[in-house]
């Protein structure tokens, strides 16, 4: 291939293709030369993302469904949260991926590679490069059939390596099975989903329930885990046979569709950028640690990143107040849950007993004001949350 391109998106998943479909909105872009590169062809339902906003982003179109109320049940405090100014919404993976490759296919300055990428090139790699070269070369890959191409910058959601299990950071994975059902006959109400159900068996650690109805007859159940470590495939199918048929009282159903997934957790800081080799997605550290959410993180940081390339400014784009102050939050629920000083469920029960819904979503977004963070904290137990804290302060300072 060894061919020069402005930019190279490596891996067009949930990130790859936000930053695409930002910059093919863009007429900024169309005359870059983009390269695509993922090893799959992006045809599968694999995934559903859900996601709180409180105004409509570029991905509006394929919202699938919207819920403006959301159940919380655990057993020790239920409500319904309203989560006004924010709505709850869902988007399938087959109509994310559809959506923005119908979008990219009649443009014909990006240039779609079903491929897979073997590595990202070394800075001696792309120095030498760079005099034979009508661009300015400071970013490559290799792919595994041993082609090169070039750019100015690649924008990376390919993890690599996996994780580093470093000793100093906590390593919980979200992980979880979901069916998606068709009753025979109105159980649902499409108006309304259980954000979180944790009246399940709590022994493996912090477990929920989610039940996303999208009508009287469907919806996507899901059984939820953070902890750290997988449990057998098993263990997952018969807990939602069991919540289906004891919770929901639902006993004739089929199972439309099917989906397991794991997130990393974890305090680990995922590396942004490597010179002009720029991290996103999970790659990227997107995956919010204290919740797994990073659908809404992975727009957030594309958004930026358009927005920067525009402004021919640095993508060095390091982790705002915000974003730091969200790491350590984050790092606290980690450390209560890893040294078990409190369970999960009654951490999440306290919190959304003491707050108004919108605080926490905006709080799990890192959107949250200082004030409306004191008030969460002083939510949780400080003599458990206190020590925590400080512990995760220093350990972030030597950092
Ligand atoms: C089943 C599931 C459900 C989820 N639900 C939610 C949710 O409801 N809300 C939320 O906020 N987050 C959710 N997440 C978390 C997160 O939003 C997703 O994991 C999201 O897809 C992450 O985006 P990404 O671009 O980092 O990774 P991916 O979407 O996985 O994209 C990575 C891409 O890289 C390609 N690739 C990998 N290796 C190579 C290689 N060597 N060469 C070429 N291509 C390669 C892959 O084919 C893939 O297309 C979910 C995750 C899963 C797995």
């Amino acid at each position: 291939m060894n061919k020069d391109y402005d930019y190279i998106v490596a891996g067009a998943g949930c990130a790859g293709m936000s930053l695409l479909m930002r910059m093919a909105s863009d007429s900024y872009f169309s005359s870059k030369k983009i390269l695509v590169v993922d090893a799959d062809d992006k045809s599968l339902n694999d995934r559903t993302w859900c996601f709180w906003e409180k105004e409509s982003d570029i991905f509006e179109p394929i919202v699938h469904h919207v819920w403006e109320e959301l159940d919380f049940f655990s057993t020790h405090f239920s409500t319904v949260l309203d989560i006004a100014p924010y709505q709850y919404k869902m988007i399938r993976g087959i109509d994310f991926y559809a959506y923005v490759k119908n979008t990219i296919a009649s443009m014909p300055n990006i240039e779609w590679r079903k491929a897979s990428v073997k590595r990202l090139l070394g800075a001696t790699e792309l120095l030498a490069t760079q005099t034979t070269s009508t661009h300015q070369i400071t970013a490559g890959i290799e792919l595994n059939d041993g082609t090169t191409a070039f750019a100015s910058y690649v924008f990376s959601s390919i993890l690599f390596d996996p994780i580093p299990a470093t000793s100093n950071d906590y390593h919980f994975l979200q992980h979880f099975t979901g069916w998606e059902i068709e009753t025979s006959s109105p159980v649902f109400n499409p108006g309304r989903a259980v954000f979180m159900d944790f009246r399940v068996s709590q022994e493996h650690g912090t477990t929920f329930m989610y039940v996303l109805p999208t009508s009287a007859t469907t919806a996507l159940v899901e059984y939820t885990l953070f902890t750290e470590s997988l449990l057998p495939d098993e263990v997952y199918e018969n807990a939602i046979r069991d919540y289906i048929k004891s919770e929901l009282k639902i006993q004739n159903y089929s199972i439309m569709h099917r989906e397991k997934g794991v997130i990393p957790m974890t305090t680990f800081s995922f590396p942004r950028y490597q010179g002009n080799h720029i991290y996103i997605g999970i790659a990227g550290g997107e995956a919010k640690a204290s919740s797994g959410y990073a659908f809404k993180s992975i727009q957030k940081r594309t958004a930026a990143i358009v927005n920067a390339l525009k402004q021919g400014k640095s993508l060095e784009i390091n982790k705002t107040f915000s974003e730091k102050k969200g790491q350590l939050y984050d790092a606290v629920l980690l450390h209560v849950l890893h040294y078990q000083k409190m369970p999960g469920d009654e951490i999440f029960a306290a919190i959304f007993k003491g707050n108004k819904a919108s605080s926490v979503l905006s709080f799990l977004d890192n959107e949250s004001s200082l004030f409306t963070d004191l008030k969460i904290m002083s939510s949780v137990p400080t003599g458990i949350f206190l020590p925590a804290a400080l512990q995760e302060m220093v350990k972030q300072a030597k950092r």
